[in-house]
């Protein structure tokens, strides 16, 4: 059986035909949580016993709090939410805190309750029904993930929101059946400045990241802020022009499926 991975959604904002971040695989596992998730039927989402979150940011943990109860009665057993312990820290104090949402930690009952959270370690890898995921390194604003979804026969790497990190890259060059790499380019190189205090990629830095790839992929971009997009991907095109071999960009669209 191949591993499916389905885009929930893939954009630095939420407006329109947009949905913020959210990858499906299979039919039992998200990484990420963002709006894309609201597209699902209550049946898909209660087929979902596992959340991978790459960090805390609200357009990463969006439709958690929905997702939590949406399918209570249909779903057999707990939703199990895996992440970094400073990104479950935050969910707890700032999300399920009986104040913006219940506490689904605890409810209905603290001895069976809605959402299990589980603390993951960078380098950690957990078992997927058709293969595993493991924690890559990032660089953002709060403390982040990306991750390695390999099937055994192919991999799929998505570095989640980070500027440019030399971990991440160097950890891909490890990876023997590495064929995606999905990167985010959040800004404009002119929103340089405010793209190294939020810690998000730049049509600059991408380039920089690539020429570190010591092998052949395809290149997914990814959460590009949406009234930026035409002015991002041309700049990404050229930045990446200067790149031997040549390497040409894949800009991600919502609802599309890659198989490993
Ligand atoms: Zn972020
Ligand atoms: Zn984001």
């Amino acid at each position: 059986m191949p591993l499916t991975i389905r885009i929930l959604g893939c954009s630095g904002g939420a407006c329109g035909d947009l949905r913020s971040t959210a990858l499906l695989l299979d039919d039992s596992t998200l990484v990420d949580c963002g709006t894309g998730v609201g597209d699902l039927s209550l049946e898909e989402m209660a087929r979902i016993h596992d959340v991978f979150l790459t960090h805390s940011h609200l357009d990463h943990v969006l439709f958690l709090p929905l997702l939590s109860d949406a399918a209570l009665a249909l779903r057999d057993g707990p939703l199990t939410v895996h992440a970094l312990p400073e990104t479950l820290a935050a969910l707890k104090i700032h999300l399920f805190n009986g104040v913006l949402w219940p506490d689904y930690t605890a409810l209905p009952s603290p001895q069976s309750p809605c959402i299990r959270l589980q603390a993951l370690a960078l380098h950690e890898t957990c078992e997927l029904a058709h293969g595993r995921i493991t924690a890559l390194p990032a660089l953002h604003a709060v403390p982040a993930v990306g991750y390695l979804i390999d099937s055994g026969r192919a991999s799929f790497a998505f570095s989640g929101d980070t500027t440019d990190c030399a971990a991440f890259w160097d950890k891909l060059n490890e990876v023997e059946n590495l064929q995606y790499v999905m990167v985010e380019t959040t800004m404009r190189d002119a929103d340089s400045g405010i793209a190294e205090r939020s810690r998000h990629t730049t049509p600059a830095l991408l380039a920089r990241g690539v020429a570190r790839l010591k092998k052949a992929v395809q290149l997914l971009v990814t959460h590009i802020e949406p009234d930026k997009v035409e002015a991002v991907r041309a700049e990404i095109r050229a930045a990446l022009a200067g790149i031997t071999p040549p390497i040409v960009p894949h800009f991600v669209m919502r609802g599309e499926v890659y198989e490993l």
